[in-house]
């Protein structure tokens, strides 16, 4: 395993971590707990989970595998996504005594969704009482996750309260995203990179994903892996894993990991704008929007169905897991077309915003 700083803490944390989201079945803690312990034993140790992943059992399943493990030897995350400073209070003790730790070492303001939310987690006391928690011992390092483009992300930033940020990054949405990780990299941040696979869509769909493959003896898992561990200001990239095999994967290409170089890269980049000409790779020129319509969200939520072969169940996920965003506001659209005059992919956004279930 490889390890890289994070930000300017002096914590080394492995380049790859764990995410604590996936487990299949987590109501038996001894089976989930098993696969954080296996990612453990190789070499893995930055583990991040949150109040209600899997059913509100994660942290559980955390504190039942970090209870047997040596304080020393792991770095925990967790979150919280209130704006009123007292309910962070709560949440962040619960999530303590889940976990069985005194202090959660790295802990993230959660779901940061524009400048209009980080305003509302200021006004209602989130951030105080973050401090103020940090100032007590009980957080080691205060975080924020994003998904902001990077200009709003670097007004956050730059107000100098947090270590690090954990944002979305990989092949499908890089465009929009590498502003961002540029920034944070700029301010000495530790930076997570959540979806590293996609969610699931790189491995689901290795033809698709074929050419970024730049070694011979490359899975799709490894080379998108790599692609996310060779920017530069990535530190950790964080992976949810569901088995020992899926870890065996990941750790194999941390450890083989050769970064591709700059020209390497843009010629990657420029593969992945050719090859992704239907999907849509969130770099939000289609925006603004008069009615207000947050475009990138719904039609990287299209990709969903394009990928999943028209599950619109996967679709519905996402609006709900990872944009927190409902059906309705799709169908607000007015067909004026000023976004599909502007979209760099050229994608017929009033149709699919129709379509959406
Ligand atoms: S066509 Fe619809 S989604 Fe596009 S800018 Fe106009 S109202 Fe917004
Ligand atoms: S719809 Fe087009 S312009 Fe808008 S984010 Fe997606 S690819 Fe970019």
């Amino acid at each position: 395993m490889r390890y890289r700083q994070f930000g300017t803490t002096g914590k080394q944390v492995s380049v790859i971590s764990f995410g604590g989201m996936r487990f299949i079945e987590p109501k038996d803690l001894d089976k989930s707990a098993d696969i954080l312990l296996y990612a453990h034993s190789k070499g893995i140790n930055y583990f991040d989970t949150a109040p209600i992943y899997c059913g509100d059992r994660s942290e559980d399943i955390f504190g039942h595998a970090l209870r047997q493990l040596p304080r020393n030897s792991f770095y925990v995350a967790s979150k919280c996504s209130r704006d009123n400073g007292d309910d962070l209070r709560k949440s962040l003790e619960r999530s303590l005594k889940r976990l069985g730790v005194e202090q959660i070492d790295f802990f993230y303001i959660w779901h940061l969704m524009n400048l209009q939310d980080w305003d509302k987690r200021k006004a209602g006391g989130a951030i105080e009482a973050a401090l103020k928690a940090q100032e007590e011992g009980l957080i080691g390092h205060l975080c924020c996750s994003s998904h902001m483009d990077g200009e709003d992300l670097a007004v956050v930033l730059k107000e100098d309260i947090f270590a690090g940020v954990l944002l979305g990054y990989n092949a499908l949405n890089f465009p929009y995203r590498r502003h961002a990780v540029e920034q944070a990299g700029k301010l000495k941040l530790g930076v997570v990179t959540m979806n590293p696979l996609g969610g699931g869509l790189i491995p689901q769909n290795p033809e698709r994903f074929d050419f970024l493959k730049t070694v011979a003896t490359d899975t799709v898992v490894s080379a998108a892996l790599r692609f996310n561990l060779s920017h530069p200001d990535v530190t950790t990239a964080l992976v949810g894993f569901t088995n020992h095999q899926e870890i065996d994967q990941a750790v194999a290409a941390a450890t083989d990991f050769a970064p591709i170089n700059q020209s390497q890269q843009q010629e990657l980049f420029k593969q992945i704008e050719a090859s992704f000409d239907d999907l849509c790779t969130g770099c939000g020129y289609c925006l603004p929007c008069p009615v207000n319509i947050p475009i990138p969200k719904y039609l990287d939520s299209y990709n969903q169905l394009i990928l999943n072969g028209g599950d619109r169940q996967a679709v519905l996920n996402r609006y709900r897991m990872h944009w927190n965003i409902t059906p309705q506001q799709a169908k607000e659209c007015v067909r004026c077309g000023a976004c599909e005059e502007r979209c760099t992919q050229h994608l017929p956004i009033m149709d699919r915003l129709a379509e959406l279930p």
